[in-house]
């Protein structure tokens, strides 16, 4: 059966006593996320099995790098002369003539009778003996790794990439508010990679929520449910709000999007003290568009008493389209989609004024608009499967 060697960051491994709930909780999502037939601990790094040879742990938040090795069972000094040599010839594969080589080792068994440097010279001697290929220890076309821990030796030349951060579910949870667009999406791609455990607030401008499953959102949300051990999205639709702000004069429609967002905030943090939630988070860039200014970032703030987290704050919009281009993300959004905040004013306040706001939220009855469409919640839940839920209420 296919086996990966799995390497956590040294975040995880440097955790002291948390170490252990770390490493669990890591484990647990590569069981829910991937489909595999076990996990061990071996030394510091995970040992998985699994019936297929194509899975990809960088969906895994908390893994630094993985491979696929060659085992070798109470290796002996003679044991990996051979075995280096085959792994040589796999690694011949991917090239026209013999490529510069390097070995690198790493022992974690202290009784091997070779120390690290006695390993990397005895076995790249065989190497060049075997096959006649020139070691390069500065600049290596390809790099034999060795890994020794009590009783084995796992053998690679290719590395594959994670990205790093914390397993989701180490570190808490926190309510996004997710529009269908970039920055919200990548927002919530961060939040999870430090560990927390995302779930998703998305205002539709449709009559039912399957139609904004359908669009963009639903596509964004299974793409980062790929990353996550589930993912649930709450959507509401935004017509109540829509309708009783239809006869703002023109002034206050200057404090629409304003009030809108304080309204978003409020179902998030709702939503996320019945679901033992402990932030609220958004796709805010400073700067970034008219609204995205300090003041209005301070009377979103004051709607809702949770933390309020802004991951993209410090961002430009380039480097967040970027990321979320290499990440698969970016071409999800390119098509057209019908956004509720698009409808709202494209001439908002900069800075919002709180008595003028206060005077709005009055005037179109908060309380009671907030209480109905909460009743109008549709929750899906999104696996890393690909598999989609919707829950009964
Ligand atoms: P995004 O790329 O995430 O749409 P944006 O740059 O378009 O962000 P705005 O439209 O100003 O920014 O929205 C700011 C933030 O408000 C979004 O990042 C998101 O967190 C939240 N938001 C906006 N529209 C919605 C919506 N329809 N449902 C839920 N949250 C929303
Ligand atoms: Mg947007």
């Amino acid at each position: 059966m296919p086996l990966y060697l799995v390497h956590y960051g040294s975040e995880i491994g440097l955790k002291g006593k948390n170490r252990s709930d770390f490493i669990h909780q890591l484990k647990r999502n590569i069981q829910v996320q991937l489909p595999v037939a076990r996990v061990r601990s071996l030394h510091g790094r995970l040992l998985v099995e699994s019936p297929r040879d194509d899975l990809d742990f960088s969906l895994v938040f908390g893994v630094a790098w993985w491979a696929r090795p060659l085992v070798v069972e109470n290796p002996t000094p003679q044991a990996l002369r051979e075995a280096i040599v085959v792994l040589a010839r796999q690694a011949r594969q991917d090239f026209d003539q013999d490529p510069t080589f390097a070995v690198r080792a790493r022992r974690a068994d202290k009784a091997f009778p070779w120390n690290t440097l006695t390993l990397e010279r005895e076995l790249g001697a065989s190497v060049v003996q075997a096959l006649g290929w020139q070691v390069n220890l500065s600049r290596p076309q390809v790099t034999l790794h060795v890994e020794l821990v009590p009783g084995r030796a796992f053998l690679y030349h290719r590395k594959h990439p994670g990205h790093h951060g914390l397993p989701v579910g180490s570190t808490g949870r926190a309510f996004g508010l997710f529009s269908g667009g970039i920055d919200s999406v990548m927002a919530a791609w961060y939040m999870a990679r430090r560990g927390v455990e995302v779930e998703l607030v998305h205002f539709h401008a449709f009559t039912q929520a399957r139609y904004a499953d359908e669009g963009r959102a639903g596509k964004l949300a299974r793409h980062l449910a790929r990353y996550l051990p589930r993912l649930r999205v709450h959507y509401f639709p935004y017509h109540h709000f829509q309708a009783a702000t239809l006869d703002l004069s023109p002034k206050e429609q200057r404090y629409e999007l304003v009030v809108f967002r304080r309204f978003m905030a409020r179902i998030a943090e709702t939503l996320a003290r019945q679901g033992r939630g402990q932030a609220i988070f958004t796709g805010d860039s400073l700067g970034q568009v008219a609204s995205q200014t300090m003041e209005n970032i301070a009377a979103v703030d004051a709607a809702v008493s949770l933390p309020f987290f802004r991951p993209l704050l410090a961002f430009n919009k380039q480097e967040i389209i970027d990321m979320g281009e290499r990440l698969g993300f970016y071409q999800l959004v390119l098509e057209p989609y019908k956004d509720c905040c698009s409808i709202i004013s494209r001439n908002p306040a900069t800075r919002a004024r709180m008595d003028l706001v206060e005077a709005i939220e009055e005037g179109i009855h908060l309380p009671r608009l907030l209480e109905t469409t909460l009743q109008e919640r549709e929750t899906f839940t999104y696996l890393p499967t690909g598999e989609v839920r919707r829950e009964a209420d």
